[in-house]
This record gives structure tokens, sequence and C-alpha cells, in this order.
């Protein structure tokens, strides 16, 4: 019996949306941003997910963060049934299991860097550990900016910010909208590294939307999304 149960743990999805649509309304019309969509994410995996602009990658990741309700079906995290809790409470877990790297970079605009990660730290209750900030700014070569405010940073500086200060964070999702958009291929690959190893070493479950095809090769699983629909990648076979 116990056994068993440990067994159903570790086989138990991080991330599992079922039959997940999300709709918005513009004007009289209904866009049909994400379409039925079924999926599990494991601790231990990282997911690529490619598409067009305006092909709803962005609504896919909101909703799976709990920062949009679905029009229909659920999203659980950590076997919680996330999407149909209060959004008090859904809060409350986003802060405890979620990492987000948003397009808009998500950083507290009126905090120097260092104040972001001391941010996290208050809100959950932890002993700074500036030796593993100061780890992750230099893996992304952006130790200098420590008490910059993100005003002064650069689009690309913003970027590896956000992503050191949602790895400090230490969630067990990662969620990340394009995090390699604004880098060069050199800074893209930093940070493809920091999220495979994060989700590898760390057993994260970790789902990265871009369109950049350059950090592909570090992820687990790549899936592709068309007008809402998501699928498995489908290698070109042709000669
Ligand atoms: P992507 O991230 O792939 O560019 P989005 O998820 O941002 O795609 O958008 C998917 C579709 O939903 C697009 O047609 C877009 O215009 C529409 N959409 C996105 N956000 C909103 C919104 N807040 N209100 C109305 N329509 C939206
Ligand atoms: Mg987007």
């Amino acid at each position: 019996m116990n056994n068993n149960s440990e067994r159903h743990a570790s086989a138990m999805a991080a991330l599992t949306l079922s039959k997940v649509t999300r709709d918005y309304r513009q004007g009289k019309e209904t866009v049909h941003a994400l379409r039925t969509t079924d999926l599990e994410i494991h601790n231990g995996e990282l997911v690529g997910i490619l598409g067009p602009s305006g092909s709803g990658k962005s609504t896919l990741l909101t909703v799976m963060g709990g920062l949009r309700t679905p029009t229909t079906g659920t999203v659980e995290i950590g076997g919680e049934p996330f999407s149909a809790l209060p959004e008090k409470k859904r809060a409350q877990l986003r802060r405890q299991y979620l990492g987000f790297v948003l397009q808009n970079s998500g950083l507290v605009p009126f905090l120097t860097l260092a104040d972001q990660f001391a941010l996290h730290d208050r809100v959950l209750k932890r002993a700074p550990t500036t030796e593993h900030r100061d780890e992750l700014l230099d893996t992304l070569g952006i130790s200098d900016r420590v008490r910059a405010y993100p005003s002064q940073m650069s689009g690309g500086e913003k970027q590896r910010a956000a992503i050191a200060v949602a790895v400090y964070h230490d969630p067990t999702v990662i969620l990340a909208d394009e995090p390699t958009a604004a880098l060069d291929s050199h800074r893209a690959h930093d940070v493809a590294q920091l999220l495979a190893q994060q989700t590898h070493e760390q057993g994260k479950a970790t789902v990265m939307v871009t369109h950049d095809e350059r950090i592909l090769p570090v992820c687990d699983r790549v899936m592709v999304m068309r007008d809402g629909v998501l699928s498995d990648e489908k290698r070109s076979e042709s000669p």
C-alpha cells in the first residue's frame, strides 16, 4: 500500500492539462486562442513549444501558470486542481510552486535586482542565500547589474535577470515565455543551458515557449502550436 502510493506519487505529473481551452472576446467575435489541449509535464522534463506569433503560445503558458483561467477544462499542479481554486488560493500556490519568465520580464519596476531576490526570500519566509544568487548572476553574465533597477537594464539584461530570479525562487515548475528573444546566440545558449541544468539536476518541470530554433537541442520534448492546436513536433522525413 505504502509502496504503491509512493510509486503513484513519483509517476504523478508536475503539471497536467485536461481538455483545456481558452477563448477571448474581441468585440462581437470570439477568438479560440487555445483549442482542446491535454498535456502532462513531468519533473525533470524540459518541454519546448514552438509556433508562429499569434498561435496561442502565451495563452497556453499563462493558463498553465494560473495567471488566466481556462474557458473549459482543468489545470493541475502537483495533483492540485489549480484552475478551480479561488484566486487567493491560486496566488498562494503560484508563489509556492511556479517560476515565471514572462515576455514583459515580470521584474518589479521599483526594486533593484538585489531587492527582487530579497523579495522572494521575504515572501517565502526563507533565509537569503547570496551565494546562490551570485552564482546565477555570474552564470548569466549580469553580476555587475545587481544594484540596477529594471529601467537601467537592456532588454537582454532584464530577460536574464528575470530568469535568475525565477530560478532562485526554486519553484517546482518553470514557465518561460520567449526567454531568449532579446539575446545573442552566446547568451541564448547560456540561458537554455541553465534552464536545462535546473530541470535535469533539480528535477523541475520546465516549459519554454520560443520561436528560437537555436535552443531546441536542449529540450527533451518539442511541441508545436498552430492556430491554438498543440501537437508533437513532426520531424520532416522528406529526402
Ligand atoms: P502567441 O503568444 O503565440 O503570439 P497569444 O497567446 O498571445 O499568441 O495569442 C493567441 C491569440 O489570442 C491571438 O489571436 C491574439 O490576438 C489573441 N489574444 C491574446 N490575448 C488576448 C486578449 N487579452 N484579448 C483578446 N485576444 C487576445
Ligand atoms: Mg506570445
